[in-house]
């Protein structure tokens, strides 16, 4: 095996509106539904060139569900989203990279405003 790739193993609502992640590695991911609508990686919310988001995080009503999860290949998964949007494909890589549990969150902020730039 040349390489392990990293897929969910389980999926589970751990609370209302955040959807819970276990990956075959054994990581627990935590993702609030509203968090992944507000970085949809789709064209129209995030810029294809530049990764910017195209839309500010108050666009996303308060309260957003997801209707549907789909499974698109063995790389990533489609949301579809209470308030109609549905072209966001959420690549297996880009959903461990936005993980909003305690293990990953503490980490990421510190090490990319300050270490990267030095
Ligand atoms: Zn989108
Ligand atoms: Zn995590």
């Amino acid at each position: 095996m040349a390489q392990t790739v990293v897929e969910p193993r389980d999926m589970d609502w751990l609370d209302k509106g955040v959807l819970g992640i276990e990956w075959s590695d054994g990581h627990k991911g935590i993702y609030p539904v509203r968090y992944l609508r507000q970085h949809c990686p789709c064209a129209a919310c995030t810029d294809e060139w530049t990764g910017e988001l195209r839309i500010t995080p108050d666009d996303v009503p308060m309260f957003i569900a997801v209707t549907d999860i789909e499974p698109v290949g063995r790389y990533a998964l489609k949301f579809t989203f209470s308030d109609g949007h549905d072209t966001g494909l959420y690549s297996y890589a880009f959903l461990r990279r936005v993980c909003q549990c305690d293990v990953c969150v503490p980490v990421k902020p510190a090490e990319s405003r300050s270490r990267r730039l030095l």
